[in-house]
């Protein structure tokens, strides 16, 4: 049985997610700062990651629950928790759209993909359908993917804003596989978060590939379903493809 499509997830897989906010969130605190006197540097980042981290959850709920129709502006989610975190310095929640801006102008300076993404991409692709299964605002993850100069490395793109679905549910994989005419047995989802990467594709029948780049195991609950392979690097990929062929699924 060979792999005819893989599926890969974007941050935190192939997109150093956390570095580039990282970067970003540190010039965008210093410029706030510069503005208001009252404003704690570490705090002010602290609570936007805080804020971020419910926002965007938030964002992919409505989408599981309304599919296309759902009405979030991206844009607006990241203005949302800058305003949050500005109050809470005891600054002014009206110069959010502002630091939007300035933050999105270094995001856009500072993409970085993992150092390993770009060749297993090049390489895989001569093999197999390359399919992106990504939640996030369409705007900003092809952003990345222009940026990172891998766009044109994927035979499919499937954005949670843009198809209505979003991971872990089944329909975002079952249209990865359709785009791609893959039946699931003949796929993997490669990705880092194992209930929206590996549980969700596991239900429509993939395997699970799971990268932990911090080297961590990874903990399971009981009864909770394993991935196929656990990696530290996107250079393991090939082999555990090649270990899988020589399997039935
Ligand atoms: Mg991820």
């Amino acid at each position: 049985m060979f792999i005819r499509a893989i599926l890969f997830d974007l941050d935190e897989t192939l997109y150093d997610e956390r570095m580039s906010v990282k970067i970003a969130l540190e010039k965008a605190s210093a410029h706030a700062a510069a503005r208001f006197n009252s404003i704690n540097r570490a705090q002010l980042e602290r609570i936007y990651l805080e804020e971020a981290n419910k926002r965007w959850e938030a964002f992919e709920e409505e989408i599981r629950m309304k599919g296309r129709g759902a009405q979030q502006d991206p844009l607006r989610v990241r203005e949302m928790c800058f305003a949050q975190a500005l109050a809470a310095c005891g600054a002014p929640p009206s110069f959010s759209p502002e630091l939007t801006r300035f933050y999105g102008d270094q995001r856009r300076g500072c993409h970085l993909l993992f150092q390993d993404s770009k060749e297993t991409l090049e390489q895989l692709r001569s093999q197999a359908f390359i399919a992106l299964v990504s939640n996030g605002g369409s705007a900003y993850q092809r952003e990345k993917l222009k940026a990172t100069g891998i766009e044109h490395l994927f035979h499919v793109v499937i954005i949670s804003e843009e198809s209505g679905y979003s991971k872990p549910q089944k329909g975002i994989f079952e249209k990865a596989l359709r785009e791609c005419c893959v039946p699931a047995h003949e796929a993997v989802m490669v990705g880092d978060n194992l209930e929206k990467d590996i549980l969700g594709a596991k239900i429509v029948g993939l395997r699970g590939v799971l990268i932990c780049r911090n080297g961590d195991r990874p903990k399971f609950g009981a009864g909770q379903p394993r991935p196929e392979a656990i990696l530290h690097s996107l250079g393991e990929l090939q082999k555990t493809l090649t270990t899988f062929a020589g399997k039935k699924s």
